[in-house]
């Protein structure tokens, strides 16, 4: 326990309401259930390993508004360091995620990054500092992709490793693959990187062992139920996801990478860091929403044991 992880990356408020059906343009239709919940996968990844046990450095950019107020709220209470989060400068709201949901249970999301994307490589200067007394750095890809390889390089240069959670999916610089020391897509994110479509007939290990090929060291592709698959130099081994009854998948990915970077940084090996994420995560989809699916140190450990 107690080891110092920094996490980069988004906060967003995800804003749901369910309606009959869609409005046509210009309508306006009746709503309910109206929820407004933390989302943003940075935050979210960095939720998910302060509940595993570490301590986390958190950097990210939220407007000066409510709901970057309500961030701030969120990482007192789960015990994240937020000293180093930023408030719009260019007076940007915070993230946000309108998402409909019909009665059919289809949605149409509109999203705005908004603040997100002011967090610049000079900020990330301003915590580097701070970054270099931690394990290892966690980023995704919902900031400005300069800010992303600019704290990869940087972590690169000064021996820190580098997990990249490829997601969503966005054309990535070549040089940046090379800065990274694991690289977790799922199995979307990872057909993505190669320029393959979701459904190509491409097998999973063929995918990964081809990231591999690009110059990432470890390549861990998410398989939802099944688990996950390490690929590195000595290894292309398939880790089993943990049997439940999944209600909710939303998020799946984020507890998956928070969790296995508090067990990468406690010293365990990367096999044993897969199957711990994957309980961690397995237990996440039993509930319903992101935060409150997230679960605790102890539970994952219950398992585990
Ligand atoms: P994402 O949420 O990014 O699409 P995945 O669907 O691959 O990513 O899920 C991430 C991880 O969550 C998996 O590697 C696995 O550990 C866990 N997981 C997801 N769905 C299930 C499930 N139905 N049963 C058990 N574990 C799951």
């Amino acid at each position: 326990m107690g080891s110092r992880i920094a996490v980069i990356g988004s906060y967003a408020v995800g804003m749901t309401i369910s309606t009959e059906r869609f409005p046509q343009e210009g309508e306006t239709v009746k709503g309910k259930n109206f929820k407004a919940m933390h989302g943003g996968k940075g935050s979210n990844q960095a939720v998910a390993a302060s509940r595993m046990g570490a301590e986390v450095l958190y950097g990210g950019c939220v407007g000066n508004d409510s709901f970057g107020d309500g961030a701030i709220k969120l990482y007192e209470e789960e015990g994240i360091d937020s000293s180093y989060i930023i408030r719009s400068r260019e007076n940007q709201s915070t993230g946000v995620g309108l998402i409909y949901i019909n009665a059919k249970g289809e949605n149409e999301i509109v999203i705005d990054l908004a603040a997100n994307f002011e967090l610049s490589p000079a900020d990330i200067d301003r915590m580097l500092p701070e970054i270099s007394k931690c394990k290892l750095l966690l980023m995704q890809l919902e900031i400005h992709m300069d800010t992303v390889l600019y704290a990869a390089k940087k972590c690169k240069e000064l021996g820190i490793p580098v997990v990249l959670n490829p997601a969503p999916y966005n054309q990535m610089p070549e040089e940046l693959l090379k800065y990274c020391e694991f690289l977790v897509p799922n199995q979307t994110e990872a057909r993505a990187i190669l320029g393959l479509d979701e459904d190509s007939s491409l097998s999973d290990e063929e995918v990964a062992k081809q990231i591999h090929k690009l110059g990432v060291k470890n390549v861990i592709v998410t398989l939802g139920s099944e688990g996950a698959l390490l690929v590195n130099d000595t290894m292309c081994k398939k880790i089993e996801g943990i049997p439940v009854n999944a209600i909710d998948t939303t998020g799946a990915g984020d507890t998956f990478n928070g969790s296995f970077c508090v067990a990468l940084a406690e010293g365990h090996t990367i096999e044993d860091a897969i199957k711990f994420a994957n309980i961690s995560a397995g237990l996440a989809v039993t509930k319903y929403g992101v935060i409150e699916g997230i679960p605790t140190r102890e539970e994952v450990i219950k398992i585990a044991e």
